[in-house]
């Protein structure tokens, strides 16, 4: 294999770097290339029975087992869930993350989002490009003399302009490995958001069953995304693989970091089929 690749998944909250991101995460990692997963944020607001510090703990350790699942790492920061802001301080934690890194590729959310901590890790990452190529910002960690690639995760959202893909993904291969990762999350899949949507009355209560309801719950998800974005998958994998593909991620350039061109998307995404 060439050189192996760094992929940084910077997500909110801890579980949205794999919610968005595990196909690739896993795709990624069954290629030999090294993964990490963020989350900016604690975690500690988002359930309806027990938030704060007992959850904080109980989510980091979700987080760290769906990393595990894949063999990559998953870290969760100190932010406050629910209270997460653009200062200079956390634009400088992002800086320094990506610096120590050395990401080949940093997949984050989109600027426009439902959730302000979604918007505002956006925006911190958005703030961090260009600045860790920059000495005199966070001179105790040395710069990069170049920006990685930076593209978003999908999402549905419309306005001010809905999103666009520069690359399409299967991952079908991995779509039970990220069923698996998600299963990690208990306190999000089976209590919260169950909750928060409201649909708790239908979580199954055996550790089988609930495995077996959110794999259909993932697939029930990503279903409409392939057909969405059909003509993209027929030219990316050819007529006949392309019509057929069922399970899908996207990733949309970001123009803040190194351009996602055509050799950029040759290098970053290897498993993808080689154009003529
Ligand atoms: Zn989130």
């Amino acid at each position: 294999m060439s050189t192996p690749l760094r992929l940084l998944i910077i997500g909110a909250h801890p579980d949205d770097a794999d919610y968005a991101g595990g196909g690739i995460a896993a795709l990624y990692r069954a290629a030999g290339h090294t993964v990490k997963m963020i989350s900016v944020t604690d975690g500690a607001a988002g359930h309806h029975v027990s938030p704060g510090p007992g959850m904080v703990q109980r989510r980091r350790q979700e987080a760290a087992a769906s990393g595990a699942v894949i063999g990559a790492t998953y870290d969760t920061w100190d932010n406050p869930d629910g209270g997460l802001l653009p200062t200079l301080e956390n634009r400088y934690q992002i800086i320094r993350l990506i610096r120590g890194f050395k990401p080949d590729l940093v997949l984050t959310h989109r600027p426009n989002d439902y959730h302000p901590d979604h918007r505002y890790t956006s925006q911190l990452v958005q703030d961090a490009a260009y600045m860790v190529t920059v000495p005199a910002v966070c001179p105790d960690v040395p710069h990069l003399l170049r920006d990685p690639v930076i593209a978003y995760l999908p999402d549905d959202f419309q306005k001010p302009y809905p999103f666009q893909p520069s690359v399409v993904v299967d991952i079908g291969p991995v779509i039970e490995q990220v069923a698996d990762m998600l299963h990690c999350h208990q306190s999000q899949f089976y209590e919260w958001l169950a909750y928060n949507h409201g649909h708790l009355d239908q979580v199954p209560a055996g550790e089988k069953e609930r495995r077996a309801w959110l794999g259909q719950q993932l697939r029930t998800r990503l279903r409409p995304r392939a057909d969405k974005y059909r003509q993209q998958l027929i030219e990316t994998y050819g007529p006949e693989r392309g019509a057929k593909i069922e399970y899908i991620e996207a990733f949309e350039g970001c123009e803040y970091g190194a351009p996602l061109d055509a050799a950029a998307k040759a290098r970053l995404f290897p498993f993808l089929p080689k154009k003529g």
